[in-house]
């Protein structure tokens, strides 16, 4: 249920509202917006008397929310949520870029691939020091170690990092990572994202395998209720019938959580595709759909990448798409570069 209250109604009379329906002991989430105050109740809310709250003359409206998520829905917030991490404005009109490759390969490695990726016009580099691998004879990371690395890495470029957490008990060593990514295989790791949610880290939310919007909002809206705001969510591809992809990239996703959602949307095209000569094209698609970034795997030397080799882009390839989702972005009073 949210209360929409009045233009300009006085602080007082806000202060009254809120302590009045909290004695039906729901939560009280406020929004102030451009021209409209909203509060947003959240609990059983089947106690709240209705005909006090409508006969208040400062309020303007009450209205049910239908969708299970609350705090992720946009009605609980109409404006859409710009997430400032590193100097960059995720959800605003930059489209923020995340490259790097698959997985941390080593110190030297990744400090060699940071370079090359903000040398391409990268704004975050991305990597995985913690791998969640089909197999366990594949190559699982290094960790801890890997994390070092990718902080060696920041150092010397200066740009922010971007990396999977996969358990709660090392979350102590994410303290200096920018983004803590949740994979797509721990969507519905309801502990951790609780465990996040009471960190004010912002969180890179994949999209499970074959998780459905709304319980990805759902899985958005456990760590917004712990009190973390700071949730970009992220299309990754979802498993269908079709082969040719390893994913399905559902490219509606974004219209359709920009339309649901406050939070920033970006895209994965990588994992979603899983063929490094469609990234191009699913980068761009994104764009057009609406996204506020992407996320891609870049390797200067994909065939020997120690995962992820067949989806992942070279530097050059990379740069040159920099330039022309810029153009696509400009036509949309976007930019990228
Ligand atoms: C990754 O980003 O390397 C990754 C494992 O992604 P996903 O969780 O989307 O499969
Ligand atoms: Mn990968």
């Amino acid at each position: 249920m949210i209360i929409v209250l009045e233009p300009n109604t006085p602080e007082k009379e806000v202060q009254n509202l809120i302590t009045e329906v909290k004695q039906n002991g729901v939560e009280v989430h406020r929004s102030d917006g451009q021209s409209y105050t909203i509060l947003g109740l959240v609990g059983d809310t089947s106690k709240v008397q209705e005909s006090p709250i409508l006969s208040n003359k400062w309020v303007h409206n009450l209205v049910h929310i239908q969708e299970p998520y609350k705090r992720a829905n946009k009605i609980f917030k109409p404006e859409a949520t710009i997430i400032e991490v590193a100097g960059h404005k995720i959800g605003g009109d930059a489209i923020v870029v995340m490259a790097g490759p698959c997985s941390v390969e080593g110190k030297d490695a990744v400090i060699e691939h940071a370079k090359a990726v903000k040398e391409a016009g990268a704004h975050f580099l991305r990597a995985g020091a913690y791998k969640p691998r089909s197999s366990p004879y594949s190559f699982q990371g290094l960790g801890k170690e890997g994390i070092e690395y990718m902080l060696e890495a920041k150092k010397e470029t200066g740009l922010p990092i971007v990396t999977e957490i996969m358990s709660i008990g090392t979350l102590d060593e994410f303290k200096d990572v920018d983004i803590i990514q949740v994979g797509a295989r721990n969507m519905q790791n309801f502990a951790l994202l609780k465990a996040l949610g009471k960190t004010d880290k912002p969180i890179l939310l994949k999209r499970g395998l074959s998780s459905t919007i709304e319980e990805w909002l759902m899985s958005a809206e456990y760590i917004l209720a712990e009190g973390n705001p700071n949730v970009i969510l992220c299309e990754r591809g979802i498993r269908t019938f079709e082969n040719y992809t390893r994913n399905t990239l559902d490219v509606s996703a974004v219209p359709m959580v920009k339309r649901l959602s406050h939070l920033p949307i970006i895209v994965d095209p990588s994992h979603a595709a899983g063929l490094w000569w469609m990234v191009d094209s699913l980068s761009k698609a994104s764009i057009a759909a609406g996204a506020d970034g992407l996320i891609i795997e870049v390797h200067p030397d994909p065939a020997h990448a120690l995962s992820d080799g067949a989806q992942t882009i070279k530097p050059q390839q990379f740069a040159k798409l920099m330039i022309e989702m810029d153009k696509i972005a400009k036509v949309l009073e976007r930019h990228v570069i």
